[in-house]
């Protein structure tokens, strides 16, 4: 009726759910330990889901009278740090400049056998998380999802991120040289933060040395203003939206950070307007979110 596939995973139901830090999966393997990585020391590190949404080992399931498809794919786990307490507010600009990096050798790696790949970010139990290590995830998908091609059919018509880069005006929260970030205005959800680099790129996989540094330095800021909104760590979802298979050349990338918490102690929920038509209520102006990241501190906090 939507046009729109949906992955079913059941093995997914017993994933790791909120371990303790001695018993964290993601933190470097220690003697005796849980740990899923074999180091004692680590920058970035990236490696298969034990649980993933899409298997590049699922196989065909016949239902009479129903479209089905193998929910064939690949999916990543990526740990921004070894450090158990970190998160994107408190990496270093170079840290999180190497993970821009890390994405992009992802992205070009697995898109080789994939039309559309989305390294994404979970953060805070509000929204789900089950593991409180700092990590992303990286999906390889079998075909481009219906919100995606619109997005890129979008793009290949007008040049749309660059127009708003060039008209955003009071919707910028910062600019750099070769980055800006800015609260779209068609925000979906209060305080949605986008980061473009200036010039179009299909991917983190195309940035320049300075393109990476600049996207990485408000990539922290940003987060650290979210953080500095409320005095509270931000739930949200950050997604690196990159260029699907056939729209390289007029696909502009983006890192969209959509947070969930609306004000001091109240979330934001997806109810029946959104649920049932798609049309998303927000409660915060656009430019006022703007306006009201500029004014907080995206200092490391002391
Ligand atoms: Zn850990």
């Amino acid at each position: 009726m939507r046009g729109e596939w949906v992955s079913y995973a059941g093995a997914r139901q017993g994933r790791t759910f909120l371990p303790s830090a001695a018993t964290c999966p993601l933190c470097p393997a220690r003697e005796g330990g849980l740990g899923e990585i074999p180091f004692e020391q680590f920058e970035v590190a990236v490696f298969e889901n034990r649980f993933p949404a899409f298997s590049d080992a699922a196989t065909p399931v016949d239902l009479p009278g129903i479209e089905t498809a193998p929910s064939q794919g690949r999916c990543e786990v990526v740990v921004f740090s070894d450090d158990h307490r970190a998160g994107l507010g408190s990496l270093s600009e170079d840290r999180l400049a190497l993970l821009l990096e890390v994405w992009g050798a992802r992205v070009e790696a697995l898109g080789q056998d994939h039309p559309y790949v989305l390294p994404f970010e979970n953060r805070g139990e509000e929204i789900g998380v089950t593991l409180h290590h700092p990590h992303g995830q990286i999906y390889a998908f079998p075909f481009i999802p219906a919100q995606t091609r619109r997005a890129a059919e979008a793009q290949a018509e007008a040049p749309v991120i660059e127009r708003l880069l060039h008209g955003a005006g009071q919707l910028v929260v910062e600019e750099r040289e070769h980055a800006s970030a800015f609260v779209p205005p068609f925000a979906m959800y209060p305080f949605e933060s986008w980061i473009a680099p200036r010039r179009r790129v299909p991917g983190p996989q195309t940035l320049s040395d300075a393109e990476r540094l600049d996207m990485a330095r408000l990539l922290g800021r940003t987060v650290r203003r979210l953080d500095a909104l409320f005095g509270a760590p931000m739930p949200y979802i950050l997604t690196v939206q990159c260029a699907p298979r056939g729209f390289e050349a007029t696909f502009h990338m983006t890192i969209d950070i959509r947070p969930f918490r609306r004000d001091a102690g109240k979330l934001k929920y997806l109810a029946g307007v959104e649920q049932g038509s798609g049309v998303f209520l927000a409660d915060v102006l656009p430019e006022d979110a703007a306006a009201r990241l500029r004014a907080v501190s995206a200092d490391y906090p002391a």
